[in-house]
């Protein structure tokens, strides 16, 4: 097996998701060199406020080489940067989670905007996370209407406006009772992850935390969607 990894490695190499550089250890979620470059958010800097939820937590700071990885994995449509991407959001919720959670979920994509990717990032991360924490993964939102692209939005509250009713839960979802983190690649105001912890604890959640890949200012920087 070893072998096999070995020659795909050479055929199919894996490249750091931050600078492109192949990984000598396929099996990390990044280069040694970004792992001491990158803008790493410690302590307090990790949290922002988000409506409905016991807390969100990011790993980085969405400036210096993240902005670019993140892009490529969206908008390139990498789907590789779902695994690392989602392995440093679950490294960054078990630093900082008071609680084990008892399952993880996802802010989802419209379905247009999944037809257009053919992924959802936030899901691919989700699952690569759960794997990772050794908890359940479960769809439970669903995205009701293509919104606006929150990046074309600097206002706060337009944001906050521009999601409102935006998500359901799905139905037979089983939220009720428990603990929930939900993913995201990256959070700004918090508004769109608000919106789907507001829906969470409607449907019954007992609370929620948010973990995400990177935390923007809310400049419009952010990338559409
Ligand atoms: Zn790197």
């Amino acid at each position: 097996m070893k072998l096999l990894t070995g020659a795909l490695g050479l055929l199919f190499p894996v490249k750091c998701p931050f600078c492109q550089t192949i990984l000598e250890d396929p099996e990390a979620p990044l280069c040694p060199e970004c792992q001491t470059r990158l803008p790493w958010l410690l302590g307090r800097e990790a949290e922002r406020k988000v409506d409905f939820a016991d807390g969100c937590f990011s790993a980085l700071a969405y400036r210096d080489r993240v902005p670019e990885a993140v892009r490529r994995y969206k908008f390139a449509r990498v789907r590789a940067c779902g695994r690392p991407f989602g392995l440093l959001a679950a490294q960054c919720a078990q630093d900082h989670l008071p609680q084990r959670p008892d399952a993880l979920t996802w802010a989802p994509l419209s379905d247009r905007r999944l037809r257009e990717r053919g992924f959802d990032q936030a899901e691919l991360m989700a699952r690569a996370a759960g794997a990772a924490m050794g908890l359940p993964v479960i769809p439970t939102l669903k995205k009701l209407k293509h919104t606006k692209a929150q990046s074309d939005l600097t206002d706060p509250r337009k944001r906050r406006a521009n999601v409102q009713g935006a998500y359901a839960l799905l139905p037979g979802a089983e939220v009720a009772g428990r603990r929930l983190l939900l993913v995201d690649d990256v959070v700004t105001t918090g508004a769109t992850l608000g919106e789907c912890a507001k829906v969470l604890l409607m449907g019954g959640a007992d609370r929620i935390w948010c973990a995400t890949l990177a935390q923007a200012r809310g400049t419009g920087e952010e990338g559409k969607n």
